[in-house]
């Protein structure tokens, strides 16, 4: 095994890695670094998750270090381009990080917030910028801001950069740094528009790969609920109450919706049932997406709701399920979205809600990732629980006690039990996931409540996944401060 000194990087550096507690670098690092050291451009197909932030920053520092020119008047050394805002500031903080022995200067410019003062933090130039293409653009026509200086530009997550229409902006940023220079590219996937891309910007790049295109995260367990659209709201409710079972302890919940005021739908109903969340999506303002996070990040608020905008190169540890709410459209934005746990090492789960108008999406996704996806069992009584004649809505005060109706769920794509239209159910555990057997499924607020092998349904695991010692699968997540 590689270690860090080995691979050529400076004290400096050293020393802050070890203030951060890498002992090894990760796969893409151990490719990566060697040859950005030695001046090659690079194009890197990997995944967020893999480390890649350290395997650009890292060396890119050791560059600035060694070639020590002096930071130029409102232009930059290293130039950083991220697709979102949240990435961009995670970014400029993993630089300051790794950097803080160095003594480089960060700085960092987002849209959604004050232009004035970007112009300000630039005047006198930085050592590395990390900017969204538009804001930066920005800047440059109001010529509070140059390209003249940068002697390293990294592309992080292209792919998602022309997902989000920035290529006109790629192209003008190529044309205003100087050709002698050095370009790291990262990108998830290599669509031949990202291939063009490559050619343009780097200069005989070194190739460096760390998973295959398109596959879904190895570390992830997947999991399908077929259940009608109007019956999501409920099996959610549920689901984070602890009152269905599923796999795993919930630490930090996920869900993804695919429009913004679904997201803002699905935060209010949760919250008129007494379950604390948070949105992030394109109409909240740079404040409050930045607010969401960080209590997300700080354990303050453990479910957040999130559009696309949060799917690509959110670094958040203890996400220990993704739940997708409503399917993407994009195939690749599966892949990206449940990307977001299994972070830094760690396993993480994933559940899909199917109705049954998001079946050609399923298909979709299947054939163009490798996810497999096991499929779940819905609550017993479920149509009874979502018309508010089931036993987990008691009846208001006062009123006539409705009778509990026992209804089946009704199901979806034949009889009850049956595989989902090209899912691939399981019958055995998954033996890639050995780290997980014997882990307890309920969470401390399964205890509190005695939820997870308890609620409606005790000792009665979802259809098909395995049993694990300890506690039952469920349990709500932890919500403090909630
Ligand atoms: P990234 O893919 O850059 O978003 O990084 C994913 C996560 O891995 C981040 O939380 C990093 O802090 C963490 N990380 C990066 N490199 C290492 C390493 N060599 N050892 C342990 N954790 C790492």
């Amino acid at each position: 095994m590689t270690t860090f000194d080995q691979l050529g990087l400076s004290q400096p550096v050293l020393q802050a890695l070890e203030l951060k507690g890498y002992s090894d670098p990760t796969p893409i690092q151990e490719q990566a670094i060697p040859p950005v050291l030695e001046g090659r451009d690079l194009l890197g197909i990997a995944q967020t998750g893999t480390g890649k932030t350290a395997a650009f920053m890292l060396p890119g520092i050791d560059r600035l270090r060694e070639a020590d020119n002096r930071i130029p008047f409102k232009s930059c050394r290293m130039l950083v381009l991220a697709p979102t805002r949240e990435l961009a500031t995670q970014i400029a903080v993993s630089a300051k990080d790794y950097g803080a022995m160095a003594g480089l200067k960060v700085q960092v410019i987002v849209g959604g917030t004050s232009v004035n003062k970007d112009r300000n933090k630039l005047h006198r130039g930085t050592d590395i910028l990390v900017a969204t293409p538009g804001r930066l653009l920005d800047l440059i026509d109001q010529k509070a801001f140059n390209l003249s200086g940068v002697e390293v530009l990294v592309l992080d997550e292209a792919d998602q950069m022309l997902d989000l229409g920035f290529i006109h902006a790629l192209r003008r940023i190529n044309q205003l740094v100087p050709k002698e220079r050095q370009t790291l590219f990262f990108s998830a996937t290599m669509p031949k528009a990202i291939r063009e891309l490559v050619t343009g910007f780097c200069n005989d790049p070194v190739k460096v790969s760390v998973t295959p295109q398109s596959s879904t995260a190895e570390r992830i367990e997947q999991y399908l609920f077929m259940v009608q659209q109007d019956e999501k709201q409920a099996l959610l409710q549920m689901i984070l109450s602890g009152r269905h079972p599923i796999p795993g302890e919930q630490e930090r919940v996920l869900i993804f919706t695919r429009t913004k005021h679904g997201a803002d739908r699905v935060v209010k109903k949760l919250g008129q049932n007494g379950i604390r969340a948070n949105a992030i999506h394109g109409n909240k303002s740079q404040g409050q997406r930045q607010r969401a996070l960080d209590e997300f990040r700080a354990g303050r608020c453990l479910i957040l709701i999130a559009t696309d905008v949060a799917a690509r190169g959110i670094d958040i540890p203890g996400v220990s399920h993704v739940i997708n709410y409503e399917l993407p459209n994009v195939p690749e934005q599966y892949v990206h979205r449940i990307g977001r746990t299994a972070r830094a090492g760690r396993d993480g789960i994933a559940i899909a809600f199917c109705a049954e108008d998001e079946r050609a999406y399923l298909k979709d996704l299947q054939r163009n990732t490798d996810a497999e996806l096991e499929r779940l069992e819905l609550p017993e009584n479920f149509r009874a629980v979502v018309e508010g004649v089931g036993p987990t809505k008691p009846p208001p005060r006062g009123a006539t006690r409705v009778s509990r109706k026992k209804v089946r769920p009704k199901p979806l794509g034949g009889a009850g039990g049956k595989k989902a239209d090209g899912a691939k159910p399981k019958s055995k555990p998954k033996s890639k996931h050995p780290s997980r057997k014997g882990k307890p499924g309920g969470g401390p607020s399964a205890e509190r409540k005695g939820a997870g092998t308890g609620g409606r349904n005790p000792g009665k695991r979802p259809g098909g996944f395995r049993k694990r010692r300890g506690k039952g699968a469920g349990g709500g997540p932890r919500r403090g401060g909630a």
